[in-house]
């Protein structure tokens, strides 16, 4: 059986290998100024008692997903079920962010967007679309290029499983976006650095 995995270490994993390792592997999670934004968008829609019916859709916050297929679970944070016409279901992930300047999803939300599809593919076997909400523009974006995440998302599973089944530290991606990073002081990026 391969190794389960989480949906919300998709993103980090995306971010940095090497944070990925530290936060799910290692266990080492510190805050920052960057996680404490993406929890107050989150904690928006993060209440499973949540249950509110509009015009035959059904919404439901922070459920619950998992696939066996791919081993994957974790928690949608929106979901209705629109049951006007047989069953139909759109997923809604929360985002801090803004979309890509053509409007599309940006890559690592969509990757953690569509493997939530997935999940609720399995389980309910009827349509799901996908969209994020991005706070910055209080809008929601459809995910619109299904085949190019189904593609990013099995090479991302095989690559972080061989990682754990080889037990081998990913190596750091050392990039402007250390700054932002929540286990900077963890892993201390620029130390042995010229121009540190
Ligand atoms: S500080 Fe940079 S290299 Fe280190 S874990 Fe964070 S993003 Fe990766």
């Amino acid at each position: 059986m391969d190794y389960e995995i989480t949906l919300n270490s998709l993103e980090h994993f995306c971010f940095c290998k090497y944070q990925w390792w530290l936060n799910y592997i290692e266990n080492e999670w510190m805050d920052n100024i960057h996680t404490t934004l993406g929890n107050i968008v989150h904690s928006k829609v993060d209440d499973r008692t949540f249950i509110e019916n509009r015009n035959g859709v059904e919404i439901r916050r922070s459920v619950p997903v998992f696939s066996n297929e791919l081993n994957l679970y974790g928690i949608a944070d929106l979901v209705e079920y629109d049951r006007n016409k047989g069953l139909k279901i759109n997923v809604v992930e929360y985002k801090k962010g803004k979309p890509k300047d053509n409007g599309d999803v940006q890559d690592f939300d969509g990757l953690q967007l569509f493997a939530q599809m997935v999940c609720l593919k399995e389980i309910h076997k009827c349509e799901v679309n996908g969209y994020i909400f991005y706070d910055s523009i209080k809008r929601r974006i459809k995910l619109k290029d299904e085949p190019y995440f189904k593609n990013l998302l099995l090479l991302i599973l095989n690559e972080m499983r061989q990682y754990i089944k080889n037990k081998s530290m990913p190596p750091k991606n050392i990039d402007k976006h250390c700054r932002a990073c929540s286990v900077y002081e963890i892993c201390l990026p620029y130390i042995g650095e010229k121009n540190a």
